[in-house]
């Protein structure tokens, strides 16, 4: 899974402390190459509340599509890293 293929994307981080955090693919595009491993890049991710590494790590292409008021798109793509 290379980080070029998801570009529009969106990793989605879970720890078990409660906090997710949403990283954007297009960011990442700009700190790392494009054909870099997206699992190299979660490995090395840790949660900014307690800095433990997230419990879950997941691709999602469309992260407004769980919020409130979401009228648009398809079936929301949740690919686990
Ligand atoms: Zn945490």
């Amino acid at each position: 899974m290379l980080l070029s293929d998801f570009d529009g994307w969106w990793l989605d981080t879970r720890c078990g402390c409660g906090r997710s955090t949403q990283i954007p693919i297009r960011m990442l595009l700009r700190e790392w190459r494009r054909e870099t491993d997206i699992g190299q890049i979660a490995r090395r991710l840790r949660c900014r509340g307690c800095g433990a590494r997230p419990a879950s790590t997941e691709l999602v292409d469309d992260i407004q599509a769980g919020a409130k008021g979401y009228a648009g798109g398809g079936p929301v793509q949740r690919i686990k890293v």
